[in-house]
């Protein structure tokens, strides 16, 4: 059959209409809310899916194009990192813990933002945002896939990296990234756009990629600089979308807005005590600091993220009440989490320190209103305490949140020398929580968090034991079995990073690399 053309080549705006508009149809075997059964449930009202403004405008061939472009580039670096031994021109061996917590913590996230995004992108009926949800799934399967690729350099050399997957799943500290991602990506499709498109990507990205990014910069690591590039422009994007799904979901129907308001709200606290590990790593775990966490979150969270909800409010959105927590807390949350890893540091897959005095002094000068009065006392005794020998590991299990599954570290809004503590009681079972926005959140979802996994309830049931151990024999050691069971080496991955392996090793091959010995 002969079909007449008009001859004229399209345009870009054209051809991205056909290749991505013009690929949706309404189904006629099935109804189309059997096809698409789960973008009704949350209770959102959408009117006219073609109101979407589509954020990237990209075409799949012109993606293809970018991308392969960017990985030939990254890969060139890669290599020469290896080659170069890239990995001992790091400020000291310190650094490379950070890089642990990231490949351990974070990037298995970039892979759960990979399904979460093409299960999303499946159950929207409308096209526009399909295609922008498969289009950020590829991305963050490239972002995880690039992570892996870059930190197996480190990995080659330096213990805590040699099982991240595995890890992920089941180390105690693990579980507060995991449960965030798993948190959402057991939502609706409207809530995890909200939770990883908005809360994450645009109001928290610059709080958790960047620092870590910037972190890599200041202490010459170049190989995971190259990969944040690499990733910043897909970034973009993704900023863009979960701006645009919110004011999509905002302009469709006014009864949305409570809905998304209770999103925004559980969130961006959710997020805000995920953030504890980046704020501990920016004050503690770089040798050489890129700033306090204290003027990240003052910089990006109270005044960027500020003008973003000043925007918002137009539609009736107002910042959530959890931010007067948040910035209460911002004085000392970072020092609350290290001295809490410093004490586990024998169930951790990273070494563990007491600041140096210029350190301390350092933590001084950007916490003026807390560090001497409350942090530094403390971790000067531990100082000294490990000097005469007598370096402490705490043994026993830490309370955890029920909802974020942080140990129940923080303390008061109004009193940083007492611990927060709320509790629940549910169908007859009590539930703990380290802040009223834990709590809240888990009232208001309680069949949801009740079956949360949590670290120390499991291992307290004797789940988190290798197979075959008897935990009645006598001589039984439950932490031994864990840490068998985490695939964590002891004495190489976990205790002081003084008298390490990895310190040794890398004095000793830096040594070769810049002398004549
Ligand atoms: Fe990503
Ligand atoms: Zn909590």
């Amino acid at each position: 059959m002969d079909m007449k053309t008009s001859g004229r080549k399209l345009g870009l705006k054209e051809k991205y209409a056909h290749m991505t508009r013009g690929l949706g149809w309404e189904t006629t075997y099935q109804p189309m809310d059997k096809v698409f059964p789960y973008d009704k449930m949350e209770g959102i009202k959408i009117h006219d899916w073609e109101k979407w403004e589509d954020p990237f405008r990209l075409t799949m061939d012109a993606y293809w194009k970018y991308q392969s472009e960017k990985e030939r580039k990254l890969y060139a670096i890669i290599d020469a990192f290896a080659q170069n031994n890239g990995h001992l021109n790091v400020t000291d061996a310190r650094y490379i813990n950070a890089l642990k917590l990231f490949i351990t913590g974070v990037s298995p996230l970039e892979y759960m933002a990979h399904r979460g995004f093409a299960h999303t992108g499946r159950q929207l009926r409308g096209v526009g945002p399909r295609v922008a949800c498969q289009m950020q799934a590829i991305d963050e399967i490239r972002h995880v896939q690039t992570q892996i690729h870059t930190i197996s350099n480190y990995n080659k050399f330096y213990n805590g990296m040699h099982d991240f997957r595995h890890m992920h799943d089941r180390v105690w500290y693990l579980s507060v990234p995991k449960s965030f991602f798993d948190d959402a990506i057991s939502a609706g499709p409207f809530e995890f756009m909200v939770a990883i498109g908005f809360s994450f990507e645009y109001v928290l990205t610059n709080l958790l990629f960047v620092p870590f990014m910037s972190g890599a910069a200041f202490n010459g690591d170049m190989g995971t600089v190259t990969f944040g590039f690499s990733a910043q422009s897909d970034e973009a994007r993704h900023m863009t979308l979960g701006l645009e799904v919110i004011k999509f979901l905002l302009e469709q129907d006014p009864d949305n807005l409570p809905i998304v308001q209770k999103w925004i709200d559980k969130w961006t606290w959710r997020g805000v005590r995920m953030l504890t590990l980046v704020a501990m790593m920016m004050d503690y775990m770089l040798p050489k600091r890129v700033m306090s966490w204290r003027e990240a979150w003052d910089i990006y969270f109270e005044q960027n993220a500020g003008a973003l909800f000043k925007d918002l409010a137009r539609y009736g959105i107002t910042m959530p009440k959890c931010v007067e927590t948040a910035i209460k807390e911002k004085d000392h949350i970072s020092h609350q989490a290290w001295a809490t890893f410093y004490q586990y540091g024998a169930a951790a897959a990273f070494h563990t320190w007491m600041p140096t005095p210029e350190e301390m002094d350092w933590l001084s000068s950007k916490y003026p209103d807390s560090f001497d009065r409350y942090y530094r006392p403390r971790f000067e005794y531990w100082r000294e305490q490990e000097a005469a020998g007598n370096r402490f590991y705490n043994k026993t299990l830490p309370m955890l949140c029920q909802t974020c599954q942080i140990p129940m570290l923080f303390t008061e809004p109004d009193d940083p020398t007492k611990i927060a503590y709320r509790e629940t009681t549910y169908k007859g079972e009590k539930y703990h929580f380290c802040s009223d926005h834990c709590q809240h959140i888990f009232e208001d979802e309680s069949e949801k968090y009740m079956q949360s996994w949590l670290p120390v309830h499991q291992i307290y049931q004797g789940n988190c034991f290798p197979e075959g151990v008897d935990p009645t024999a006598p001589d039984f050691d439950p932490l031994a079995a864990v840490l068998q069971w985490y695939h964590i080496q002891f004495g190489a991955d976990n205790l002081s990073f003084e008298g390490s392996e990895d310190q040794k090793n890398f004095e000793q091959w830096r040594g070769m690399a810049t002398q004549n010995v």
